[in-house]
């Protein structure tokens, strides 16, 4: 990477913008990988006029894809109607009722409250309050401990980082706190024994989680977190029975049950939540991304029953609910929110995803074979394929090949942006994709395997 042209834009970018993510000593010399200039469907263009297919949809988010006017035009109106005004004491816009209305029509059954955020690390963080929140409403103050899974994100917060169960999250930061413990990611291909099948895997995590309840003492345990399909852990789908088997332990011992749909929300996994899909029984769900198709920060914590229950008596006993954001409610977003989901709506979103599935799929099993992959996974338009050096081993490659910066190149180089967490290509397109587009992501994802291949040997 070249140093950047004084006074370009690149320079600027350099010299003043802290990059999540990135190494900062090294963009202080090399500026950004690329500007991203302008977008058209499932395309983003750089400034050079290269297009790539986002083939992660940006963060996992842009749903309805990149450039949409009829979202600006509707941004435009709200900001010209009135630009802003809060949600606190009971003040409300029309936008923002419209809005929670419209999300508690789609939400699972029973769930018909909406806690509006602006972010996915805000939802969860809140929904982690009304966790304790809630215990505290029920007379079970001490129940505050919190189990996650290992490689499970839920945001980067004080608080989400603990939730989130990648170490590097935690690592100079003093954290976690002490109340968050963490279990076996469901992850078959790697965690799995010899000879364990799926179901037995997932009795033995199922297990694991009791096994800590016990440890801890039930009466200390507030909730369970997950995502229905691991995101940011590599795009992993649960083996068979996981959640069927955790959601027993769950039931048994009262804990409550926070979804994190950041990802997986708004069909990405063929069902409007993933919740559906894997039939969960949330008591609280996160969401945020394709509320909005990403165009402007959003985000809600969908509120079920038992939780409001709590929510209720805590707010009779201290006077009103004690929590809330400048932004929370945000008019301008509510109604790009509530304008996307009328796209959803329009385009029949769930069919679309549960048609193009087979061929993001297919797309994956045509490269099973392929030398340099040992796995692959998927389900409605979320998947990735593992890269390993030997598939019966399953051994990763030397460090020093650099593969996945150079697979990174390689399908840059083709036209396409993917999701490299750590040996794991990971897909999930916008779902306004089609099956050609589908096709044709395929098609590059195999090119830059090629090539790969030729780069090795
Ligand atoms: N939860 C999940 C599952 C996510 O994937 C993310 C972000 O990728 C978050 C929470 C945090 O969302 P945000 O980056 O909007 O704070």
């Amino acid at each position: 990477m070249n140093k950047p042209l004084p006074n370009s834009i690149a320079a600027m970018d350099a010299a003043h913008q802290i990059h999540p993510h990135t190494n900062l000593r090294r963009h202080l010399e090399t500026g950004p990988n690329e500007l991203l200039v302008r977008g058209q469907g499932i395309q983003v263009f750089d400034e050079t006029g290269k297009g790539y297919i986002e083939g992660a949809a940006a963060l996992w988010c842009s749903s309805l894809g990149f450039g949409n006017e009829r979202l600006a035009e509707v941004a435009k109106q709200a900001i010209t109607d009135l630009g802003y005004y809060h949600n606190f004491r009971g003040s409300g816009t029309p936008q923002a009722a419209q809005l929670c209305s419209k999300l508690a029509d789609i939400a699972p059954e029973g769930m018909d409250k909406v806690l509006l955020q602006s972010s996915g690390t805000e939802a969860n963080d809140t929904a982690l309050k009304l966790v304790w929140y809630y215990w505290d409403a029920m007379g079970e103050p001490k129940r505050r401990k919190i189990i996650s899974r290992h490689e499970g994100y839920h945001g980067t917060g004080t608080l989400t980082s603990c939730l989130t169960g990648k170490t590097k999250f935690h690592e100079g930061y003093g954290l976690p706190f002490s109340d968050f413990h963490y279990v076996t990611m469901p992850y078959y291909y790697r965690k799995a024994e010899p000879g364990e099948s799926e179901q037995q895997f997932s009795t033995r995590l199922a297990e694991e989680i009791e096994a800590l309840i016990l440890r801890e003492g039930p009466e200390t345990i507030a909730a369970f977190w997950a995502e229905p399909v691991l995101g940011s852990g590599g795009a992993i789908t649960p083996p068979e029975g996981y959640f069927e088997k955790v959601q027993a332990v769950l039931d048994k011992y009262g804990v409550l049950f926070v979804v994190d749909e950041v990802i997986c929300g708004f069909a990405r996994t063929g069902e409007m939540w993933g919740s559906q899909t894997y039939n969960l029984k949330p008591d609280l769900i996160c969401c945020a991304k394709a509320l909005s198709a990403a165009v402007i920060p959003i985000s809600a914590v969908i509120v079920g029953p038992r939780v409001f229950e709590g929510m209720m008596q805590q707010s009779d006993r201290r006077g009103s609910f004690t929590h809330g954001y400048t932004y929370s409610g945000h008019p301008v977003a509510c109604a790009v929110a509530h304008e996307v989901l009328t796209i959803y709506e329009e385009m029949d979103l769930v069919t679309h995803v549960k048609s193009l599935e087979p061929t993001f799929l297919a797309g994956f099993k045509a490269l099973e074979d392929h030398p340099l992959v040992g796995n692959i996974d998927g389900i409605g338009l979320i998947g990735a394929l593992e890269i390993v050096a030997d598939k019966d081993t399953r051994a990763m490659h030397d460090p020093a090949l650099q593969i996945m910066p150079m697979l990174d190149r390689l399908t840059r180089e083709h036209g396409l942006i993917t999701r490299l967490i750590g040996n794991r290509i990971a897909l999930a397109p916008p779902q306004i994709i089609t099956q050609p587009e589908v096709e044709e992501m395929f098609a590059r994802l195999k090119n830059a395997l090629d090539n790969a291949v030729n780069n090795i040997n």
